[in-house]
C-alpha cells in the first residue's frame, strides 16, 4: 500500500504516519526526519537545508525530490511505504507521478489531515523532539518519563528552532500557498480521502483506519 499524508504543519501526519507504520509493517518516510538527519551529520546536503528548516521555508525541490528517490528505491519499499510531508509543491507532486511511473508503482491514497487552526498552534508550540533520535513529544499530551529526556533513547529534549512563533507563521504561509493547493490535484485524480484530524490520537487513528480499511495488525 502506497500513502501520502498531506496537511498543515502540526496536523498530526506524522505521529499517525509512525503509528500505521508500526502497525502495518510499512516503511514511514518523512522528509523532516530525513532533513533533520542530514543536518545532525553537517552533511552537505543537512549545511544546504539547514537555513531553510529553521527558517520554516520550503528545502529546494532538487533535494527534497532526491532524497525522495533514493528513499523509495530501497528494497524496504517494495511492498509499499507512507510518504509523509511529501509532496509539499506543485513541482514535487509532478516529481512524485513521473517516480511513480518510471518504477510502476500505484498510488494507493492521499490522506488529507484536516484540523482546526487554533489546535494546531497549541500542539506545535508544546512539541519537544529529541537531540538524538529525534522521537516527538508533547509537555501537555504525550510527557516523557523524566523531564526532557527521551524514553527511547535517553537523548535531550529540545524545542525546534522551527516550533517557535516566527517560523511558525512562515510554515502556515508556505503550507497556504505551496502545499494546499495540491489537495485539488488529488481530489482531480480521485485520490484523495479527507478525516477529521482533531482530537487524540487514538480517535485520529481510528477515523484514518477506517479510511484505509483496518486490515489485519
Ligand atoms: P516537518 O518535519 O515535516 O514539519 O518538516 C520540517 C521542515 O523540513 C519543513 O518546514 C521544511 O523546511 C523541510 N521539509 C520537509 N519536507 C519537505 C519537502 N517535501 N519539501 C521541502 N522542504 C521540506
Amino acid at each position: 500500500m502506497i500513502l501520502v499524508f498531506l496537511g498543515p504543519p502540526g496536523s498530526g501526519k506524522g505521529t499517525q504516519a509512525k503509528v500505521l507504520s508500526e502497525k502495518r509493517k510499512l516503511p514511514h518516510i518523512s522528509l523532516g526526519d530525513i532533513l533533520r538527519h542530514e543536518v545532525r551529520q553537517e552533511s552537505e546536503i543537512g549545511l544546504r537545508a539547514k537555513e531553510f528548516i529553521n527558517a520554516g521555508k520550503l528545502v529546494p525541490d532538487e533535494l527534497t525530490i532526491e532524497l525522495t528517490k533514493k528513499r523509495i528505491s530501497q528494497a524496504d519499499c517494495s511492498h509499499g511505504f507512507i510518504l509523509d510531508g511529501f509532496p509539499r509543491s506543485a513541482a514535487q507532486a509532478e516529481a512524485l507521478d513521473k517516480m511513480f511511473v518510471d518504477m510502476g508503482l500505484t498510488l494507493d491514497s492521499v490522506i488529507y489531515f484536516a484540523v482546526n487552526e487554533d489546535a494546531v498552534v497549541e500542539r506545535l508550540t508544546g512539541r519537544r523532539s529529541c537531540k538524538k533520535c529525534g522521537a516527538v513529544y508533547h509537555i501537555k499530551f504525550k510527557l516523557p518519563k523524566a523531564d526532557d529526556v527521551c524514553d527511547v533513547c535517553g537523548g535531550e529534549l529540545y524545542q525546534r528552532k522551527d516550533d517557535q512563533e516566527d517560523a511558525i507563521r512562515t510554515r502556515f504561509e508556505v503550507y497556504a500557498q505551496q502545499t494546499k493547493p495540491l489537495i485539488e490535484r488529488y481530489q482531480a485524480a480521485g485520490k484523495l480521502a479527507q478525516i477529521d484530524a482533531n482530537g487524540a490520537i487514538d480517535e485520529v487513528l481510528n477515523r484514518l483506519l477506517s479510511v484505509i480499511g483496518h486490515g489485519k495488525d
